[in-house]
Parts: structure tokens; C-alpha cells; sequence
């Protein structure tokens, strides 16, 4: 499996400084140490049942 665009920006930080792990399947931050993985949940506009489980 291999990401169709690396990432630019940490989404905890927001520093630059990102590299894939082993396995290619998550990613590790370097400046604050946080390993995640981000998972593609739709193309298109999503389900109401897809969208953000945010307040409101
Ligand atoms: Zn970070």
C-alpha cells in the first residue's frame, strides 16, 4: 500500500518533519513523537454516516 500524497504537515504540531514507518502504513512525527494513521473514508461528498463525529 503506498499513499496516493505524503504528507506535508503534522496534524498534531504542524511541523514538516514526517516519515512513514516500516511497515508503510502509518506515519511518525518527529518533532512531537506521535505515530498515526489516516484512513480514507470517501471520495466525493461523504454519507451523513462518514462525516466528522464532531460536537453539534
Ligand atoms: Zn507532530
Amino acid at each position: 500500500m503506498s499513499p496516493d500524497l505524503e504528507f506535508v504537515h503534522c496534524p498534531y504540531c504542524g511541523d514538516t518533519d514526517l516519515v512513514p514507518t516500516e511497515d508503510d502504513i502509518d506515519w511518525s512525527c518527529r518533532s512531537c513523537l506521535r505515530t498515526f494513521t489516516v484512513t480514507l473514508v470517501a471520495v466525493g461528498h461523504p454519507p451523513a454516516s462518514a462525516r466528522w463525529r464532531g460536537r453539534g
